[in-house]
């Protein structure tokens, strides 16, 4: 699988529409697109993840969930 590009596009998608709206977002300043730069630097309260509902979690073929937290 191609690995996740770490670009500002992608981050501010992930911020505003997708792990910025979870219920389990750590909201740990300047944190998001986990899937390309890692897991939060803050605890994870694991209630939902909505990363399959990603546009980038679907056009990169990714197969995990709860990449802020692992
Ligand atoms: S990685 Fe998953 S659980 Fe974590 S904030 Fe993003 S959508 Fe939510
Ligand atoms: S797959 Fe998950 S962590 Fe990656 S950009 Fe989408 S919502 Fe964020």
């Amino acid at each position: 699988m191609p690995k996740v590009e770490d670009t500002e596009e992608n981050f501010a998608l992930c911020l505003n529409e997708q792990c910025g709206k979870c219920p389990s977002f750590p909201g740990v300043e300047g944190e998001a697109l986990y899937c390309a730069r890692g897991r939060s630097a803050g605890k994870v309260q694991r209630r939902q993840c909505i990363c399959p509902d990603c546009p980038i979690w679907i056009k990169y073929g990714q197969g995990r969930t709860f990449y802020c937290d692992q």
